[in-house]
């Protein structure tokens, strides 16, 4: 398995196993799976509605002796009504506890919106609360709090721009470790890799194969389906590989960690085998052809009318 290795020398797997959308009763024996074929990585976030489940697993393969606690990378994310500086220790030892661990290896800031104290998902505008009602850098200081106490090994934020890393670089003793983004040859985002980039934030792609199992998805969507792009095909057909392959691959080959979810054992199998294709230069500049600044993950469920947030302010272009 590949891997990045911070300053302290502990090493993250560059494929991490997405667990969104991962249904109750399917995501225990997807992560047990996972585990078995080789996956050393799990994404998480107690919004997912799964983490107890992914503890049990998880502890399930410990007893097993598939794996040992230490050699699986573990992330979770704080979620959008825990962001006073007060509720993000008790969020996080409720997400140690769902999980079955004593440590996270990751905890990220889930988003840059805050929800009412109490609120899980908004039914209104009135839920929402603006960013400066808690401003990023004070969870951020409370996110350093709980790195400090060991709770976590990591830190690191989720779906900021380049203008708000760059705003709270400026207000933060520490930066970022990493910033999980949507991430694929639709949504480049060159400004961002190169901003993290000078300023040693790793990125994790999000939805690297295009979220085709997204909310709303059947709803009339007209989105172009990136496993269906006929350049992403072209390539695979020639490299032996299949689009997803090629897709995680093209992550890989950029120094990206991609985490995409599965809970298919030959979708694990296959996207796990993506670290062995090998894609040409030829090939990485068709596949940065492709770059049309498209998300699959607009954020428009923070943008009701009447909310604090709107798509400019969210992702500040
Ligand atoms: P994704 O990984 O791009 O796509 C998942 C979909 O692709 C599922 O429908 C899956 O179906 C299918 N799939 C998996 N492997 C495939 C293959 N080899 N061939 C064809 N289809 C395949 O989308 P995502 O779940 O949105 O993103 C991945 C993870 O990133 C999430 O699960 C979550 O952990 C994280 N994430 C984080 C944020 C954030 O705000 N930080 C936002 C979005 C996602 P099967 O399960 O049936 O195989």
């Amino acid at each position: 398995m590949t891997h990045l290795t911070f300053p302290n020398g502990d090493r993250m797997p560059l494929l991490g196993l997405g667990t969104w959308k991962s249904r109750p009763g399917e995501v225990g024996a997807a992560v047990a799976e996972a585990l078995a074929l080789g996956w050393r990585h799990l994404d998480c976030a107690p919004i997912y509605g799964n983490e107890p489940e992914v503890g049990e697993a998880l502890e399930g393969a410990i007893a097993a002796g598939t794996v040992r606690r230490e050699e699986v990378w573990l992330t979770s994310k704080l979620w959008n009504n825990a962001h006073t500086p007060e509720a993000v220790e008790p969020a996080l030892r409720q997400t140690l506890r769902d999980l079955r661990v004593e440590q996270l290896d990751l905890f990220l800031i889930h988003w840059p919106v805050i929800f009412r104290p109490g609120v899980l998902f908004p039914q209104s505008a009135e839920e929402f609360l603006p960013l400066e009602a808690c401003p990023l850098a004070d969870t951020w200081a409370a996110m350093e709090a709980v790195r400090e106490a060991g709770l976590c090994r990591h830190i690191g934020v989720s779906n900021l721009s380049a203008t708000k890393l760059a705003a709270l670089a400026g207000q933060a003793r520490s930066l970022p470790e990493v910033n999980q983004v949507e991430m694929h040859p639709y949504l480049q985002q060159p400004g961002l890799v190169a901003w993290c980039e000078a300023h040693g934030v790793h990125l994790t792609a999000y939805s690297p194969l295009g979220s085709p199992d997204r909310p709303g998805r059947q709803q009339a969507d007209a989105a172009p389906v990136l496993l269906e792009d006929p350049v992403v095909r072209g390539i695979a057909v020639q490299r032996g590989a299949s689009p997803a392959q090629v897709l995680l691959a093209w992550s890989l080959q950029r120094g990206v960690s991609a985490i995409p979810k599965s809970v298919s054992p030959t979708r694990l199998a296959e996207n796990l085998q993506a670290q062995a294709v090998q894609l040409t230069a030829a090939d990485m500049a068709a596949l940065a052809g492709l770059d049309r600044h498209a998300r699959y993950i607009s954020g428009d469920v923070w943008t009701p009318p009447g909310s604090p947030y709107t798509l400019a302010n969210l992702w500040d272009e």
